[in-house]
Protein backbone atom coordinates (compact mmCIF):
# COMPACT_ATOMS: atom_id res chain seq x y z
CA UNK A 1 0.00 0.00 0.00
CA UNK A 2 0.53 3.56 -0.50
CA UNK A 3 3.27 5.63 1.81
CA UNK A 4 1.41 6.94 5.07
CA UNK A 5 3.18 10.45 6.38
CA UNK A 6 5.52 9.35 8.83
CA UNK A 7 3.39 10.13 12.16
CA UNK A 8 0.77 8.21 11.03
CA UNK A 9 2.92 5.17 9.49
CA UNK A 10 4.21 4.80 12.66
CA UNK A 11 0.88 4.40 13.91
CA UNK A 12 -0.46 1.94 11.06
CA UNK A 13 2.68 -0.03 11.96
CA UNK A 14 1.51 -0.37 15.26
CA UNK A 15 -2.16 -1.28 14.33
CA UNK A 16 -0.48 -3.91 11.80
CA UNK A 17 2.03 -5.37 14.53
CA UNK A 18 -0.35 -5.92 17.25
CA UNK A 19 -3.06 -6.92 15.04
CA UNK A 20 -1.36 -9.76 13.17
CA UNK A 21 -2.97 -11.68 10.59
CA UNK A 22 -6.33 -8.77 10.16
CA UNK A 23 -5.76 -7.83 6.56
CA UNK A 24 -9.28 -6.35 6.65
CA UNK A 25 -8.87 -4.36 9.38
CA UNK A 26 -5.26 -3.45 8.18
CA UNK A 27 -6.78 -2.01 4.90
CA UNK A 28 -9.63 0.17 6.48
CA UNK A 29 -7.69 2.00 8.96
CA UNK A 30 -4.91 2.38 6.24
CA UNK A 31 -7.74 3.95 4.27
CA UNK A 32 -8.44 6.49 6.90
CA UNK A 33 -4.92 6.93 8.08
CA UNK A 34 -4.28 7.77 4.40
CA UNK A 35 -6.86 10.91 4.47
CA UNK A 36 -5.52 12.09 8.11
CA UNK A 37 -2.16 13.92 7.48
CA UNK A 38 -3.78 17.64 6.52
CA UNK A 39 -5.72 16.90 9.55
CA UNK A 40 -3.24 16.27 11.96
CA UNK A 41 -0.98 19.64 10.78
CA UNK A 42 -3.91 21.59 11.32
CA UNK A 43 -5.04 20.22 14.76
CA UNK A 44 -1.60 19.19 17.04
CA UNK A 45 -4.33 18.56 20.07
CA UNK A 46 -5.41 15.22 18.22
CA UNK A 47 -1.58 13.93 17.82
CA UNK A 48 -0.97 15.60 21.88
CA UNK A 49 -3.92 13.01 23.08
CA UNK A 50 -2.98 9.81 21.23
CA UNK A 51 -6.63 9.87 19.61
CA UNK A 52 -5.76 8.37 16.51
CA UNK A 53 -3.93 5.59 18.41
CA UNK A 54 -6.96 5.33 20.82
CA UNK A 55 -9.84 5.12 17.83
CA UNK A 56 -7.91 2.33 16.43
CA UNK A 57 -8.26 0.19 19.40
CA UNK A 58 -11.62 -0.92 20.13
CA UNK A 59 -12.94 -0.36 23.57
CA UNK A 60 -13.71 -3.68 24.16
CA UNK A 61 -14.31 -7.21 22.27
CA UNK A 62 -16.01 -10.41 22.91
CA UNK A 63 -15.50 -13.80 21.58
CA UNK A 64 -18.00 -16.51 22.96
CA UNK A 65 -18.93 -19.50 22.00
CA UNK A 66 -22.32 -20.75 20.63
CA UNK A 67 -23.39 -23.99 21.05
CA UNK A 68 -26.49 -25.32 19.24
CA UNK A 69 -28.16 -28.53 17.97
CA UNK A 70 -28.83 -29.43 14.58
CA UNK A 71 -31.81 -30.72 13.05
CA UNK A 72 -29.88 -34.18 13.20
CA UNK A 73 -29.55 -33.92 16.88
CA UNK A 74 -25.66 -33.28 16.62
CA UNK A 75 -24.02 -30.61 18.80
CA UNK A 76 -22.11 -28.42 16.58
CA UNK A 77 -20.01 -25.04 17.71
CA UNK A 78 -19.20 -22.00 16.52
CA UNK A 79 -18.06 -18.62 17.44
CA UNK A 80 -19.32 -15.38 17.60
CA UNK A 81 -18.12 -11.83 18.01
CA UNK A 82 -18.93 -8.29 19.15
CA UNK A 83 -16.43 -5.71 19.13
CA UNK A 84 -17.73 -2.81 20.81
CA UNK A 85 -15.30 -0.19 19.00
CA UNK A 86 -16.02 3.16 20.04
CA UNK A 87 -18.88 5.01 22.10
CA UNK A 88 -17.79 8.75 21.99
CA UNK A 89 -21.00 9.34 20.15
CA UNK A 90 -23.43 7.72 21.85
CA UNK A 91 -24.30 3.69 22.13
CA UNK A 92 -21.81 0.82 20.10
CA UNK A 93 -23.91 0.30 17.16
CA UNK A 94 -23.91 -1.72 13.96
CA UNK A 95 -24.53 -5.06 12.37
CA UNK A 96 -24.20 -8.64 12.72
CA UNK A 97 -22.68 -10.73 10.11
CA UNK A 98 -23.24 -14.69 9.70
CA UNK A 99 -21.26 -15.49 7.32
CA UNK A 100 -18.31 -18.40 7.42
CA UNK A 101 -16.04 -15.84 6.54
CA UNK A 102 -16.38 -14.26 9.64
CA UNK A 103 -13.59 -14.07 12.13
CA UNK A 104 -11.79 -11.18 14.66
CA UNK A 105 -9.97 -9.32 11.18
CA UNK A 106 -13.53 -8.89 9.71
CA UNK A 107 -15.34 -7.91 12.53
CA UNK A 108 -12.66 -5.08 13.70
CA UNK A 109 -12.69 -3.88 9.64
CA UNK A 110 -16.43 -3.43 9.87
CA UNK A 111 -16.59 -2.27 13.40
CA UNK A 112 -13.79 0.82 12.56
CA UNK A 113 -15.71 1.48 9.43
CA UNK A 114 -18.85 2.10 11.50
CA UNK A 115 -17.81 4.77 14.10
CA UNK A 116 -16.95 7.29 10.86
CA UNK A 117 -20.36 6.27 8.77
CA UNK A 118 -22.33 6.30 12.18
CA UNK A 119 -20.58 10.23 13.04
CA UNK A 120 -21.68 11.04 9.34
CA UNK A 121 -25.44 10.29 9.61
CA UNK A 122 -25.21 13.08 12.48
CA UNK A 123 -27.74 10.88 14.95
CA UNK A 124 -26.01 9.76 18.54
CA UNK A 125 -24.77 6.71 17.27
CA UNK A 126 -21.08 5.03 18.25
CA UNK A 127 -19.52 1.84 16.57
CA UNK A 128 -19.91 -1.51 16.70
CA UNK A 129 -19.64 -4.54 14.86
CA UNK A 130 -20.65 -8.68 15.56
CA UNK A 131 -21.40 -11.95 14.05
CA UNK A 132 -20.33 -15.22 14.20
CA UNK A 133 -18.47 -17.75 11.09
CA UNK A 134 -22.18 -19.65 11.37
CA UNK A 135 -23.07 -20.65 7.75
CA UNK A 136 -27.12 -19.81 7.25
CA UNK A 137 -26.51 -21.46 3.87
CA UNK A 138 -29.04 -24.82 3.79
CA UNK A 139 -29.96 -24.29 7.66
CA UNK A 140 -33.54 -24.74 8.43
CA UNK A 141 -35.45 -22.19 9.74
CA UNK A 142 -35.63 -24.31 13.54
CA UNK A 143 -31.57 -24.57 12.48
CA UNK A 144 -31.71 -20.87 12.42
CA UNK A 145 -33.77 -19.96 15.32
CA UNK A 146 -31.45 -22.37 18.08
CA UNK A 147 -28.30 -20.36 16.55
CA UNK A 148 -29.61 -16.87 16.61
CA UNK A 149 -31.29 -18.25 20.20
CA UNK A 150 -27.68 -20.04 21.60
CA UNK A 151 -25.83 -16.43 19.87
CA UNK A 152 -28.10 -13.90 22.06
CA UNK A 153 -27.71 -16.47 24.92
CA UNK A 154 -24.45 -15.22 25.38
CA UNK A 155 -24.68 -11.54 23.71
CA UNK A 156 -27.45 -10.54 25.98
CA UNK A 157 -25.57 -9.71 28.82
CA UNK A 158 -23.40 -7.25 26.47
CA UNK A 159 -25.97 -5.32 24.61
CA UNK A 160 -28.77 -2.63 26.20
CA UNK A 161 -30.71 0.24 24.79
CA UNK A 162 -28.48 2.67 26.43
CA UNK A 163 -24.76 0.36 25.57
CA UNK A 164 -24.71 -1.39 22.50
CA UNK A 165 -27.32 -2.12 19.86
CA UNK A 166 -26.63 -4.79 17.36
CA UNK A 167 -28.75 -4.89 14.06
CA UNK A 168 -28.52 -7.04 10.73
CA UNK A 169 -25.95 -7.08 8.07
CA UNK A 170 -24.79 -10.30 5.63
CA UNK A 171 -27.01 -13.23 6.93
CA UNK A 172 -29.22 -11.24 8.98
CA UNK A 173 -32.37 -9.94 8.23
CA UNK A 174 -35.96 -9.47 9.67
CA UNK A 175 -36.17 -13.28 10.58
CA UNK A 176 -32.84 -13.72 12.51
CA UNK A 177 -33.84 -10.35 14.10
CA UNK A 178 -36.88 -11.99 15.42
CA UNK A 179 -35.42 -14.73 16.89
CA UNK A 180 -32.25 -12.76 18.44
CA UNK A 181 -35.07 -10.53 20.13
CA UNK A 182 -37.45 -12.96 21.19
CA UNK A 183 -34.37 -14.77 22.91
CA UNK A 184 -33.62 -11.44 24.60
CA UNK A 185 -36.93 -10.53 26.06
CA UNK A 186 -36.97 -13.95 27.19
CA UNK A 187 -34.01 -13.94 29.42
CA UNK A 188 -33.99 -10.40 30.45
CA UNK A 189 -38.22 -10.12 31.07
CA UNK A 190 -37.97 -6.80 29.50
CA UNK A 191 -39.61 -5.66 26.43
CA UNK A 192 -36.11 -3.27 25.17
CA UNK A 193 -37.22 -2.14 21.88
CA UNK A 194 -34.38 -0.14 21.43
CA UNK A 195 -31.98 -2.94 22.11
CA UNK A 196 -32.06 -4.44 18.62
CA UNK A 197 -33.09 -2.42 14.89
CA UNK A 198 -34.27 -4.13 12.12
CA UNK A 199 -37.45 -5.66 13.79
CA UNK A 200 -40.27 -6.28 12.34
CA UNK A 201 -42.98 -3.83 11.65
CA UNK A 202 -45.59 -5.48 14.03
CA UNK A 203 -43.36 -5.28 16.82
CA UNK A 204 -41.67 -2.19 17.03
CA UNK A 205 -39.51 -2.02 13.87
CA UNK A 206 -39.50 1.11 11.91
CA UNK A 207 -40.83 1.56 8.07
CA UNK A 208 -37.92 1.65 5.52
CA UNK A 209 -35.48 0.05 7.43
CA UNK A 210 -35.73 -3.01 5.46
CA UNK A 211 -35.15 -0.55 1.82
CA UNK A 212 -32.71 2.10 3.88
CA UNK A 213 -29.30 0.56 2.84
CA UNK A 214 -30.12 -0.06 -1.14
CA UNK A 215 -32.64 3.29 -1.13
CA UNK A 216 -29.76 5.43 0.74
CA UNK A 217 -27.27 4.81 -1.21
CA UNK A 218 -29.05 6.03 -4.44
CA UNK A 219 -30.02 8.88 -2.91
CA UNK A 220 -26.48 9.49 -2.43
CA UNK A 221 -25.71 8.99 -6.31
CA UNK A 222 -28.99 11.41 -6.67
CA UNK A 223 -27.20 13.75 -5.13
CA UNK A 224 -24.00 13.73 -7.30
CA UNK A 225 -25.93 13.58 -10.17
CA UNK A 226 -27.75 16.75 -8.79
CA UNK A 227 -24.43 18.15 -8.62
CA UNK A 228 -23.78 17.70 -12.67
CA UNK A 229 -27.09 18.49 -13.71
CA UNK A 230 -28.16 15.12 -14.04
CA UNK A 231 -30.72 12.81 -13.11
CA UNK A 232 -30.73 8.77 -13.22
CA UNK A 233 -33.36 8.83 -16.24
CA UNK A 234 -32.12 7.01 -19.07
CA UNK A 235 -29.35 5.44 -17.16
CA UNK A 236 -28.04 1.79 -17.03
CA UNK A 237 -26.92 0.81 -13.59
CA UNK A 238 -24.90 -2.75 -12.88
CA UNK A 239 -25.86 -3.83 -9.28
CA UNK A 240 -24.02 -6.91 -7.95
CA UNK A 241 -25.24 -9.02 -5.03
CA UNK A 242 -29.24 -9.91 -4.57
CA UNK A 243 -29.59 -9.74 -1.24
CA UNK A 244 -31.08 -6.62 1.05
CA UNK A 245 -29.07 -3.70 -0.08
CA UNK A 246 -29.22 -5.29 -3.90
CA UNK A 247 -32.58 -5.45 -4.66
CA UNK A 248 -33.90 -2.59 -2.68
CA UNK A 249 -31.24 -0.26 -4.40
CA UNK A 250 -32.56 -1.81 -7.33
CA UNK A 251 -35.96 -1.08 -6.33
CA UNK A 252 -34.45 2.51 -6.42
CA UNK A 253 -33.49 3.50 -9.03
CA UNK A 254 -35.95 1.66 -11.29
CA UNK A 255 -38.41 4.70 -9.53
CA UNK A 256 -35.89 6.99 -10.39
CA UNK A 257 -36.15 6.27 -14.09
CA UNK A 258 -32.70 3.85 -14.38
CA UNK A 259 -32.31 0.82 -15.67
CA UNK A 260 -31.02 -2.00 -14.00
CA UNK A 261 -29.51 -4.23 -15.97
CA UNK A 262 -27.55 -6.69 -13.86
CA UNK A 263 -26.97 -8.31 -10.43
CA UNK A 264 -25.35 -10.93 -9.34
CA UNK A 265 -24.49 -13.84 -6.35
CA UNK A 266 -21.81 -15.89 -5.34
CA UNK A 267 -22.63 -18.29 -8.09
CA UNK A 268 -22.70 -15.99 -10.98
CA UNK A 269 -24.19 -12.71 -12.55
CA UNK A 270 -27.42 -11.83 -14.78
CA UNK A 271 -27.99 -9.68 -17.32
CA UNK A 272 -31.19 -8.69 -18.53
CA UNK A 273 -31.10 -5.58 -21.01
CA UNK A 274 -34.73 -5.49 -20.41
CA UNK A 275 -34.03 -4.31 -16.88
CA UNK A 276 -34.24 -6.54 -13.73
CA UNK A 277 -37.79 -7.90 -13.18
CA UNK A 278 -37.52 -6.92 -9.34
CA UNK A 279 -41.10 -8.96 -8.24
CA UNK A 280 -38.85 -12.18 -9.91
CA UNK A 281 -35.67 -11.19 -8.08
CA UNK A 282 -37.37 -10.68 -4.90
CA UNK A 283 -39.58 -13.92 -5.33
CA UNK A 284 -36.44 -15.81 -6.05
CA UNK A 285 -34.24 -14.19 -2.81
CA UNK A 286 -36.34 -13.50 -0.75
CA UNK A 287 -39.23 -15.99 -0.71
CA UNK A 288 -37.29 -19.27 -1.77
CA UNK A 289 -33.90 -18.35 -0.76
CA UNK A 290 -32.88 -19.94 -4.30
CA UNK A 291 -30.39 -18.88 -6.47
CA UNK A 292 -29.59 -16.23 -9.05
CA UNK A 293 -29.03 -19.10 -11.64
CA UNK A 294 -33.00 -19.34 -11.94
CA UNK A 295 -33.51 -16.05 -13.21
CA UNK A 296 -33.15 -16.65 -16.49
CA UNK A 297 -35.22 -19.50 -16.66
CA UNK A 298 -38.53 -18.16 -15.47
CA UNK A 299 -37.89 -15.03 -17.18
CA UNK A 300 -39.00 -16.21 -20.11
CA UNK A 301 -35.14 -16.73 -21.77
CA UNK A 302 -34.82 -12.97 -22.07
CA UNK A 303 -32.13 -13.31 -19.69
CA UNK A 304 -28.51 -14.75 -19.41
CA UNK A 305 -26.83 -16.34 -16.36
CA UNK A 306 -23.01 -15.92 -16.53
CA UNK A 307 -20.54 -17.85 -14.30
CA UNK A 308 -17.22 -17.82 -13.21
CA UNK A 309 -16.77 -14.37 -14.69
CA UNK A 310 -16.90 -10.53 -12.79
CA UNK A 311 -20.29 -8.92 -13.48
CA UNK A 312 -17.90 -5.30 -14.22
CA UNK A 313 -17.49 -6.79 -17.16
CA UNK A 314 -20.45 -5.33 -18.39
CA UNK A 315 -20.27 -1.73 -19.78
CA UNK A 316 -22.69 0.74 -17.42
CA UNK A 317 -22.97 4.45 -16.49
CA UNK A 318 -23.34 3.69 -12.79
CA UNK A 319 -22.29 0.84 -10.72
CA UNK A 320 -23.31 -0.29 -7.41
CA UNK A 321 -21.15 -2.84 -5.74
CA UNK A 322 -23.67 -4.57 -3.14
CA UNK A 323 -22.33 -7.73 -2.50
CA UNK A 324 -19.29 -7.91 0.45
CA UNK A 325 -15.56 -6.55 0.70
CA UNK A 326 -13.05 -6.28 -1.73
CA UNK A 327 -15.30 -7.89 -4.28
CA UNK A 328 -14.28 -5.00 -6.90
CA UNK A 329 -10.15 -5.55 -8.17
CA UNK A 330 -7.64 -3.16 -10.28
CA UNK A 331 -8.40 -4.83 -13.83
CA UNK A 332 -12.81 -4.84 -12.78
CA UNK A 333 -12.48 -0.88 -11.96
CA UNK A 334 -10.07 -0.32 -15.40
CA UNK A 335 -12.66 -2.33 -17.20
CA UNK A 336 -15.75 -0.41 -15.52
CA UNK A 337 -13.81 3.26 -16.46
CA UNK A 338 -12.59 2.21 -19.98
CA UNK A 339 -16.71 1.21 -20.59
CA UNK A 340 -17.74 4.85 -20.03
CA UNK A 341 -18.62 4.19 -15.89
CA UNK A 342 -18.57 7.80 -14.41
CA UNK A 343 -20.02 7.08 -11.09
CA UNK A 344 -19.33 3.68 -8.34
CA UNK A 345 -21.24 4.10 -5.27
CA UNK A 346 -20.55 1.35 -2.45
CA UNK A 347 -23.49 -0.18 -0.65
CA UNK A 348 -21.78 -2.57 0.51
CA UNK A 349 -18.61 -2.36 3.00
CA UNK A 350 -15.15 -1.60 1.12
CA UNK A 351 -15.95 -3.66 -1.54
CA UNK A 352 -13.36 -1.61 -3.68
CA UNK A 353 -9.84 -2.36 -3.45
CA UNK A 354 -7.23 0.13 -2.53
CA UNK A 355 -6.03 -0.67 -6.33
CA UNK A 356 -9.89 0.02 -7.36
CA UNK A 357 -10.48 3.32 -5.88
CA UNK A 358 -6.73 4.29 -6.96
CA UNK A 359 -7.81 3.25 -10.92
CA UNK A 360 -10.78 5.49 -10.48
CA UNK A 361 -9.24 8.72 -9.34
CA UNK A 362 -7.10 8.54 -12.00
CA UNK A 363 -9.08 7.42 -14.75
CA UNK A 364 -11.90 10.61 -13.19
CA UNK A 365 -14.77 7.94 -12.29
CA UNK A 366 -16.49 9.97 -9.43
CA UNK A 367 -16.07 7.23 -6.50
CA UNK A 368 -18.26 7.00 -3.07
CA UNK A 369 -17.18 5.03 -0.07
CA UNK A 370 -19.42 2.97 1.63
CA UNK A 371 -19.07 4.64 4.78
CA UNK A 372 -20.92 7.54 3.11
CA UNK A 373 -22.91 5.84 1.00
CA UNK A 374 -24.17 2.99 2.65
CA UNK A 375 -24.80 5.10 5.58
CA UNK A 376 -28.83 5.12 5.26
CA UNK A 377 -29.59 1.58 6.61
CA UNK A 378 -27.50 2.52 10.25
CA UNK A 379 -29.02 6.21 9.96
CA UNK A 380 -32.35 4.41 9.94
CA UNK A 381 -31.78 2.30 12.84
CA UNK A 382 -31.04 5.47 14.79
CA UNK A 383 -34.57 6.37 13.86
CA UNK A 384 -35.88 2.94 14.92
CA UNK A 385 -34.10 3.56 18.24
CA UNK A 386 -35.96 7.38 18.00
CA UNK A 387 -39.02 5.70 17.58
CA UNK A 388 -38.50 3.09 20.25
CA UNK A 389 -37.40 5.57 22.91
CA UNK A 390 -40.52 7.57 22.09
CA UNK A 391 -43.12 4.92 21.95
CA UNK A 392 -44.17 6.30 18.60
CA UNK A 393 -44.11 4.93 14.84
CA UNK A 394 -44.03 6.96 11.97
CA UNK A 395 -45.40 6.18 8.30
CA UNK A 396 -43.34 5.10 5.69
CA UNK A 397 -43.38 8.76 3.75
CA UNK A 398 -41.96 10.71 6.85
CA UNK A 399 -39.03 7.93 7.19
CA UNK A 400 -38.46 7.95 3.73
CA UNK A 401 -38.27 11.56 3.79
CA UNK A 402 -35.77 11.26 6.78
CA UNK A 403 -33.42 9.21 5.00
CA UNK A 404 -33.88 11.12 1.75
CA UNK A 405 -32.78 14.35 3.66
CA UNK A 406 -30.11 12.43 6.32
CA UNK A 407 -28.06 11.30 3.08
CA UNK A 408 -28.43 14.89 1.20
CA UNK A 409 -26.92 16.09 4.38
CA UNK A 410 -23.58 13.66 4.35
CA UNK A 411 -23.81 14.20 0.92
CA UNK A 412 -23.31 18.15 1.34
CA UNK A 413 -20.83 17.45 4.49
CA UNK A 414 -18.41 15.12 2.73
CA UNK A 415 -18.04 17.30 -0.42
CA UNK A 416 -17.69 20.69 1.89
CA UNK A 417 -14.91 18.83 4.26
CA UNK A 418 -12.78 17.56 1.23
CA UNK A 419 -13.60 21.61 -0.34
CA UNK A 420 -11.94 22.87 3.31
CA UNK A 421 -8.97 20.55 3.00
CA UNK A 422 -8.13 21.15 -0.68
CA UNK A 423 -9.46 18.22 -2.32
CA UNK A 424 -12.61 19.12 -4.03
CA UNK A 425 -15.18 16.54 -5.12
CA UNK A 426 -12.78 13.54 -3.22
CA UNK A 427 -16.01 11.60 -1.60
CA UNK A 428 -13.10 9.60 0.42
CA UNK A 429 -11.13 12.51 1.77
CA UNK A 430 -14.05 14.37 2.75
CA UNK A 431 -16.07 11.29 4.19
CA UNK A 432 -13.00 9.97 6.24
CA UNK A 433 -11.89 13.36 7.89
CA UNK A 434 -15.99 14.81 8.49
CA UNK A 435 -16.13 11.18 10.07
CA UNK A 436 -13.09 11.27 12.18
CA UNK A 437 -13.16 15.37 13.45
CA UNK A 438 -16.12 14.37 14.65
CA UNK A 439 -15.39 11.23 16.98
CA UNK A 440 -11.78 12.79 17.34
CA UNK A 441 -13.27 16.37 19.25
CA UNK A 442 -16.03 13.98 21.32
CA UNK A 443 -12.76 12.17 22.23
CA UNK A 444 -11.07 15.41 23.26
CA UNK A 445 -13.66 16.57 24.88
CA UNK A 446 -14.46 13.35 26.89
CA UNK A 447 -11.28 12.98 28.59
CA UNK A 448 -8.42 10.30 28.30
N1 LIG B 1 -24.99 -3.49 8.83
C1 LIG B 1 -25.36 -2.18 8.44
C2 LIG B 1 -24.14 -1.35 8.13
O1 LIG B 1 -23.17 -1.88 7.64
C3 LIG B 1 -26.35 -1.52 9.40
C4 LIG B 1 -26.00 -1.53 10.84
C5 LIG B 1 -27.12 -1.03 11.76
O2 LIG B 1 -28.22 -0.75 11.30
O3 LIG B 1 -26.84 -0.94 12.94
O4 LIG B 1 -24.11 -0.16 8.31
Amino acid sequence: MPGLDEKLGEIYAEVVGRNPGEAEFHQAVHEVLDCLGPVIAKHPEYADSAVIRRLCEPERQIIFRVPWVDDAGVVRINRGFRVEFNSALGPYKGGLRFHPSVYQGIVKFLGFEQIFKNALTGLPIGGGKGGSDFDPKGRSDGEIMRFCQAFMTELYRHIGEYTDVPAGDIGVGGREIGYLFGQYKRITNRYESGVLTGKGLAWGGSQVRTEATGYGTVFFVEEILKARGDSFEGKQVVVSGSGNVAIYAIEKVQQLGGTVIACSDSGGYVVDEKGIDLDLLKDLKQVRRARIQEYPGERGGVARYVTGRSVWEIPCGIALPCATQNELNGADATSLAGNGCTIVAEGANMPCTPEAVRVFGEAGVTFAPGKAANAGGVATSALEMQQNASRDTWTFDHTEQRLADIMHGIHDRCLATADEYGAPGNYVTGANIAGFSQVADAMLALGV
